[in-house]
This record gives C-alpha cells, structure tokens and sequence, in this order.
C-alpha cells in the first residue's frame, strides 16, 4: 500500500524537525497532493492514526489541500478545472489540451507545533 511509505517519510521529516526544532508534540499537518495523484484522503487518515501512534505526532489532525485538475486548452487558450480528468475542453470541444494540474505530488505544507 503506497500509503504507508507516504506516511512513513512524513513521520521521518517530523521527526527530524522535532530534533532540529527542539518540539515535542505535532498539533495538526498540512499536506497537499493532486487529485490525480492516486491518493485517498481516508485511507491516508487512517494509516496516519495508526503508524503515528507513540511518536511525535499522534493525535495530530491531517488537513488537506487536495490541487485540483486542470487542463489547458490550446483552442481557446484557458485553464479549464475539471471534476474528472478529460482530454477534451468542456469549452470548446477542442481536444488540444494539456494537463497543467492535478499530479501535483504529496508534499507536507504546514506543520503546528506545540
Ligand atoms: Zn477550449
């Protein structure tokens, strides 16, 4: 479960910025990925109560800040948000289109300490 690594080397970081930062507890995390990146917010929640019991950062809420999908449309030239990932712009129809957003990968933004 690729999951578990991604915890694992968010436990890792914390635990090398607890050292650093001289800190003792981790009140919340923020983490962002994209929504394309195969991650699930629950399946991460859950693995994150269970692997951070007994270190530094359990009991610490997760928040997310989940990118969303974007393409850009070469037609008519716009950055389109999609619900769900599509090579065709919903605009225009126009199937010359990149994708410019959403396989953002997962990366810690905030940590609150105490
Ligand atoms: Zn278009």
């Amino acid at each position: 479960m690729h999951e578990l690594s991604i915890i694992q080397s968010i436990l890792d970081i914390i635990e090398e910025y607890a050292e650093e930062y001289r800190f003792s507890k981790v009140k919340s995390l923020k983490i962002s990925f994209g929504r394309l990146s195969c991650i699930e917010p629950q399946v991460l929640e859950f693995t994150f109560e269970i692997q951070s019991s007994g270190t530094k950062a359990e009991g610490a809420s997760l928040e997310f800040d989940i990118k969303p999908i974007i393409i850009h449309c070469f037609s008519c030239e716009k950055d389109v948000e999609l619900e769900q990932y599509a090579a065709e712009c919903p605009q225009c129809k126009g199937s010359e289109v990149l994708l410019a957003g959403g396989t953002e990968e997962i990366q810690l933004l905030e940590i609150d300490v105490d």
